[in-house]
């Protein structure tokens, strides 16, 4: 039986392995972090596509029921003019439509299933080093210690360890010259239903904001500025946030400054940067998943549902592929294209401020979120 061990504890790394566990390869998850992280005010939508492939593992009942259906899309400009409005979901299947997720609870419904399965998860084995021989694969840690397994799968996100392993020379992500910032309020100064997604083009930046099940909004915000480090990131303070981004929106008349303002949890942001071409997946025994291997921006809202999609792509390569190389190449022809498509489209609406008309993204998503994947089909 094939063995893998799997880097990163995310979203692809926590698929990969119940995928992997369902196609009989027995799979350990080593995640750097000793605790996973609850990021306050972030959320993330899951679209028709990465439900659609986590049915394919059995995990759509449970990851959907930790979500909220997410059916609209409305779009404001600067003047707070509502200028188009559209279904998100572009699927012919609602029972298999869009969620909205607190971060932290998709998180945490994943790590419920890993445990569920009896699936192993190592934390605080950070991977810092990974050699590749025609027998296997073995892993070293940060605290020292070491595994082995016939292959290994980095799931270890943007900035992952096991891209430059496999290729010294990949490339690095690219900033995209936004941050990207996002909050909570308990405190509505306008009324947006948690099916909803309004999004505004302000004349400086791009806000949006959909309802908390609970009541409240969570909202996030595109903005230009310069990159930051992780740790540059990490020291603005909610005060420095929140200044700069009623800046940027309160000549608008939209409610985006007064929901900032509003904010009552801490205020988070990130430099964004995306991944759009990886020139090698693979070495024979490791390949890499997710944002590891093609890092889009969140514009399309997109990232996540790639990530589940590779996991399911991957396990079922790895199930009906005997040698580990040809698995890998097989998985690289059913990915590539499709996820770098994505990227590019993602860097587009970003850079447009404007996006699309969703009219004009409700007609062009087929491609994008009416995609099936049949598990009980080889590959
Ligand atoms: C602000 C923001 C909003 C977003 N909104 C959306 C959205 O609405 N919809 C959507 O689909 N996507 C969205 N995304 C993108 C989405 O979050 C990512 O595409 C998705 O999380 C990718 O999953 P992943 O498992 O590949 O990486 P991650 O979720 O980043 O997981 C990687 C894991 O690997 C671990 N790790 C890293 N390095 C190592 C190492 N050396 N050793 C061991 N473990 C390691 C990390 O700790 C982490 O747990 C958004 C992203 C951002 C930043």
């Amino acid at each position: 039986m094939t063995t893998a061990l799997i880097i990163g504890g995310g979203i692809a790394g926590a698929v990969t392995a119940i995928a992997l566990h369902k196609a009989g390869i027995g799979a350990t998850v080593y995640e750097a972090y000793a605790t996973p992280a609850d990021e306050i005010g972030a959320f993330l939508t899951v679209g028709t596509n990465g439900i659609d492939a986590l049915q394919a593992v059995d995990l759509d009942r449970s990851v959907a029921a930790a979500g909220v259906p997410a059916r609209w899309l409305q779009v404001f400009d600067a003047a707070g003019e509502q200028v188009g409005q559209a279904p998100i979901t572009g699927s012919e299947r609602p029972d298999l439509g869009p969620r909205t997720f607190k971060r932290a609870a998709l998180y945490r419904v994943l790590q419920d299933e890993l445990a569920a399965r009896d699936l192993p998860v190592q934390r605080g084995k950070r991977l810092v080093d990974g050699t590749a021989t025609t027998a296997g694969v073995t892993a070293t840690f940060a605290d020292g210690s070491s595994a082995g397994a016939d292959v290994l799968i980095g799931a270890d996100g943007v900035h992952s360890v096991t891209r430059q392993l496999i290729d010294p020379a990949a490339p690095e992500p690219r900033y995209t010259g936004q941050h990207i910032v996002y909050g909570f309020t308990d405190k509505t100064p306008v009324e947006v239903p948690a099916d909803t997604y309004q999004m505004i083009r302000g004349e400086k930046g791009f806000f949006g904001i959909t309802g908390a099940p609970a009541g409240g909004l969570w909202w996030f915000a595109r903005v230009s500025g310069p990159e930051l480090t992780s740790a540059q990131a990490a020291a603005v303070t909610t005060a420095q946030w929140r200044d700069q981004l009623i800046a940027v929106f309160e000549a608008d008349r939209t409610p985006a400054a007064a929901v900032v303002a509003a904010t009552t949890e801490p205020i988070v942001g990130t430099g964004n940067y995306d991944v759009p071409t990886v020139p090698t997946w693979h070495n024979g025994r490791m390949t890499i998943a997710g944002d590891a291997a093609h890092a889009a921006s969140p514009a399309a809202a997109q990232g996540a549902s790639m990530a589940i999609e590779d996991a399911v792509v991957l396990a079922k390569c790895l199930r009906d592929i005997a040698d580990p190389a040809t698995a890998f190449d097989t998985y690289e022809r059913h990915r590539r294209e499709r996820v770098e498509r994505l990227v590019q489209a993602s860097a587009a609406m970003s850079q447009r401020r404007t996006q699309e008309r969703p009219d004009q993204r409700s007609s062009n998503a087929n491609w994008l979120r009416d995609h099936h994947i049949d598990w009980d089909s080889r590959i």
